[in-house]
């Protein structure tokens, strides 16, 4: 059959090639890391720094589509590939590796992100604070996931002693939230899309910790809002595959958090909790298939996801015989780690 590479070597790019190999497809993943969890379940791994052209190039030539699991990966590489390989385009990864640009990029579609300012430079972060105002966080513009790379500012006492990374920061207003939410959607090659039913996110210290269906009654009022601009930021970018957003949901409706340009976490339940994945979504959708239905199977579902030293007890998860449990073959569990996650339908 057909292959498909897969740029980043983490639990979603294990996932996604578990669901291509369902459809008949062989996976061949490309990371920087000596192994990594998505090669052991797939047909071929390259291991090799994003730089090297060589290795990319040679890469790309076994493969008939080329997606990601990881929106990091340096896009300047890939401009030098076929741009008909990529799905979603590289533009997709450049408005979401960059915090500024992808709050304006949706503010000109309509969206509403938190108030923010660019922090370029540790001298702009008093300025910010002024017109933004306080309480706040301060976020680097690149590279944080899993709320790493941010600082709460209460007042302007804390802006002493912060540094900014020389690659900058953003500096947003905290939004008081009743619940946050995400709209996942998967857009196919002829620019048709579908959306999974919105969950109540939860998280913890920066780190999603649960998802649950059915949402308070504030989500079903603004998931339309939301979709809507979800679809506008699929359509501006042309993109192809699986898309997220995620939102504050407040009094005066939906705020624009931060978007994804993959699968995403709060997506996961989709495996046992929907007609079609995410994952299987998003492999239909790079290869030009028609994509699969995305309603829910169920009225309820939680989704916990398994994090840290005590998630490898897969006895203990096991336990509840309607509990579906996943694990990423992780070796090591680190405090705040990504380990699995435990989904669980009607
Ligand atoms: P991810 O793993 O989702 O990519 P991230 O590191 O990019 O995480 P954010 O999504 O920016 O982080 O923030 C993580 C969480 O912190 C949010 O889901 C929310 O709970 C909280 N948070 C972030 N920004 C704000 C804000 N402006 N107001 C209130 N809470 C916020
Ligand atoms: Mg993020
Ligand atoms: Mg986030």
């Amino acid at each position: 059959g057909s292959t498909i590479g897969i740029l980043g070597g983490g639990q979603l790019g294990r996932m996604l090639a578990m669901a291509a190999a369902q459809l008949g497809y062989r996976c061949h993943i490309y990371a920087p890391q000596k192994d990594c969890v998505a090669a052991e379940v797939s047909a071929s791994f390259t291991s090799a720094e994003w730089h090297d052209r060589e290795a990319l190039a040679a890469f790309a030539q076994g493969c008939e589509v080329i997606t990601y699991e990881f929106e990091n990966v340096p896009t300047e590489p890939l401009l030098a590939l076929p741009a008909d390989l990529l799905a979603p385009g590289p533009r997709a990864l450049e408005v979401a590796q960059d915090r500024v640009r992808e709050k304006r990029f949706v503010e000109n579609l309509g969206g509403r992100p938190a108030p923010f300012a660019a922090v370029d430079h540790d001298s702009d972060l008093v300025p910010a604070l002024e017109r933004i105002g306080t309480p706040g966080i301060l976020k680097t513009r690149r590279d944080g996931y899993d709320g790493k790379g941010q600082w709460t500012i209460t007042g302007a006492a804390d802006a002493n002693g912060i540094r900014v990374p020389h690659t900058g920061a953003v500096y947003e207003r905290k939004v008081a939230f009743e619940c946050e939410f995400s709209v996942v959607m998967a857009r196919g090659r002829d620019g048709a899309a579908r959306f999974w039913d919105s969950t109540r996110n939860r998280h913890d210290d920066g780190i999603l910790a649960h998802c649950e269906l059915p949402p308070p009654a504030i989500v079903n009022a603004q998931v339309g809002a939301a979709r809507d601009l979800a679809e506008k930021v699929a359509t501006a970018l042309g993109y192809v595959g699986v898309l997220t957003l995620e939102f504050f949901a407040t009094e005066d409706g939906p705020v624009f958090n931060e978007m994804a340009p993959r699968v995403h976490n709060s997506g996961h339940w989709t495996i046992e909790g929907a007609v079609t994945s995410q994952f299987e979504n998003h492999i239909r959708a790079i290869c030009g298939l028609p994509l699969g239905d995305t309603g829910s199977v169920a009225h309820r579902m939680v989704m916990d996801n398994l994090i840290g030293p005590d998630a490898l007890d897969i006895r203990r998860h096991c336990s509840d015989p309607t509990a579906h449990v996943h694990l990423y073959g992780k070796g090591e569990a680190r405090a705040g780690r990504k380990m699995g996650h435990v989904t669980r339908v009607g």
